[in-house]
């Protein structure tokens, strides 16, 4: 079973173009990046199972419902006493969101008592990204659960810069990043956030990754491995929804890896990568083709592309 830890929030999205300030209705979906990646993997067939934490009140509900229905495991998901489920409001404008992201909320407090560390026991791999760090207890369980499971069970990382979270507390997040650098195995990053790391003096040669994905949108992405580097072209679409392309392509790299027996590993050759990187671009464009984070097509549908045999099959 592939495992994640993170945040699992009700996405209300604006029906209606312009500023989130003048926005009059507004639509419910389920979202939060390490939830997205998990319904992402068991729509490709495999396991997957989510740490997190949401209120007792109808929008926890709704998620766990929805997570069920996407066959992910949520016996991992503890539910909250006195927190409300967590909730962000968002306004794509362009290809810019503009969010407003709802503090003192169940996953933001998620405690050490709350999670099963025996989950290692049944993990091929645990994905994490950042949004737990911004906040305690969050931040205190998440460093936690990744020292336990680190050498136990490889961890896989989505940096996912969202500067707003931190409230401008620029060093703080620099540090809480490198310190998930420093135990990630995989990563997953945007171009625009390898700059932005760089810029501040974190390069990612520095680290010891297995294998860094970094993702270009409508440019593809580009795959490092030991000493192969493969620059793989995206899989050319016409995009209606871009959210969750990101979330659907590290589904689809953990997924391939698990496909191709790499996931224990981690060992690959040139042609693997390739097919790891043609793959996830392949997921991570249909992906586009469809509204809203939860749109990684399914198994059978990949199965019409040559891109998508190769792993599947
Ligand atoms: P986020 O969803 O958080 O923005 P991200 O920055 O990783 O994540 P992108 O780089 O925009 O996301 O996209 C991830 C992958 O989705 C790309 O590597 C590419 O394979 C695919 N993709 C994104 N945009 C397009 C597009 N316009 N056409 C084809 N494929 C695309």
């Amino acid at each position: 079973m592939i495992f994640a830890i993170g945040e699992v929030l009700i996405d209300v999205i604006a029906k209606e173009e312009g500023p989130l300030k003048d926005v009059k209705s507004f639509e419910k979906h389920p979202g939060g990046a390490p939830a997205n990646v998990a319904v992402g993997i068991a729509r490709l067939g495999i396991s997957s199972a989510l740490i997190s934490k949401v209120g007792r009140d109808p929008f926890g509900e709704f998620l766990i419902e929805k997570l069920r229905e996407e066959s992910v495991n949520t016996s991992y998901i503890s539910v909250d006493e006195e927190k409300h489920t967590g909730i962000v409001f968002v306004q794509l404008i362009g290809a810019k969101p503009e969010f407003i992201l709802y503090d003192g909320v169940a996953y933001f407090n998620l405690k050490k008592e709350d999670v099963d560390y025996s989950f290692t026991q049944n993990a091929e791999i645990l994905h994490f990204g950042s949004v737990l760090f911004a906040r305690e207890p969050s931040r205190g369980t998440a460093f936690d659960v990744l020292k336990e499971a680190k050498g136990k069970v490889p961890l896989s990382y989505d940096v996912n810069i969202r500067l707003d979270l931190w409230r401008g507390r620029e060093d703080e997040m620099l540090r809480d990043l490198e310190k998930g650098l420093k135990l990630a195995d995989i990563v997953k990053i945007g171009d625009g956030e390898l700059a932005f790391l760089e810029e501040r003096g974190i390069n990612l040669e520095d680290f010891d990754f297995k294998l860094v994905a970094i993702t270009k949108g409508s440019e593809g992405s580009e795959l490092i491995h030991n000493n192969i580097n493969v620059n793989v072209p995206a899989y050319d679409v016409r995009p209606v929804d871009t959210t969750g392309a990101g979330d659907a392509f590290m589904a689809a790299l953990l997924t391939s890896l698990h496909y191709l027996g790499k996931l224990e590993s981690l060992k690959l050759k040139r042609e693997e990568l390739l097919t790891i990187g043609r793959f996830a671009n392949l997921v991570a464009a249909l992906s586009t083709l469809k509204r809203g984070a939860w749109s990684v097509p399914t198994v059978d549908e990949l199965k019409k592309y040559e891109e998508g045999r190769k792993v599947l099959l």
